[in-house]
């Protein structure tokens, strides 16, 4: 499994449709500061769903899309789309290649997809993360990132561990049942509490 292209178009200073193509084994990107090359890394995160605004150093997820320069104005939507090569089936779903998109429009909400088909943001979380890319992203460590993981609580440790490993999924799956069983308990008693009413 590897990287094979990402593409964005009117996310951050990427205002024109750009694409990466990427080959098998390390990648380097240079460029002078402030050229951009840290908003790729930023796209690669958005692409998989990263939900935290300050994680792609903005204030509001809206900061992602092209807020426009001199002579350029400012773009109602940002579209970021990465292709994974999957011969290898590292990840769970019957296709070679992979294609995850996400759409953000200037007046909120976000759209997924997965190979064109629209999806929730939940299953390209699921899909990413039997392959050790998982919601939490210790797969990017951004500037200054490498000291917090380097002073890690031995708890914080073994989340990274868990993330990296593909537990966390099950563990958040465990959580949304018991969500979901505390909330069916409340009913039942409601319902009880009703039946004795009426008889
Ligand atoms: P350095 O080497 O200094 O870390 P860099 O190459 O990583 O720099 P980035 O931080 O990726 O550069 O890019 C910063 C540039 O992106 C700035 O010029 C900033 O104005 C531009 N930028 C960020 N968000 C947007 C946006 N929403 N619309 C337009 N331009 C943006």
């Amino acid at each position: 499994m590897y990287v094979k292209t990402l593409t964005m178009k009117g996310f951050k200073s990427f205002a024109s449709a750009t694409s990466f193509k990427l080959e098998p084994g390390i990648t380097c990107v240079v460029g002078p500061n402030g050229s951009g090359k840290s908003n790729v890394v930023d796209a690669l995160a958005w692409v998989m769903g990263e939900q935290g605004a300050k994680t792609l150093r903005g204030g509001k997820m809206e900061d992602v899309i092209f807020a426009g320069t001199a002579g350029r104005p400012p773009l109602g939507r940002a579209e970021v789309s990465l292709t994974i090569d999957n011969t290898d089936g590292a990840l769970p779903i019957d296709y070679t290649e992979v294609t995850i998109r996400r759409t953000m429009f200037r007046n909120g909400g976000s759209e997924y997809a997965i190979n064109g088909t629209p999806c929730r943001l939940l299953d390209v979380q699921e899909l990413l993360s039997d392959s050790g890319i998982g919601r939490e992203m210790h797969v990017i460590v951004g500037q200054g990132q490498l000291d917090t993981i380097l002073r890690a609580t031995p708890e914080e440790r073994r989340g990274f561990i868990e993330e990296a490993a593909g537990v966390l999924k099950h563990r958040k799956r465990k959580e949304r049942a018991l969500r979901k069983l505390d909330q069916m308990e409340g009913n039942l008693t409601r319902v009880q509490d009703l039946t004795g009413e009426i008889r």
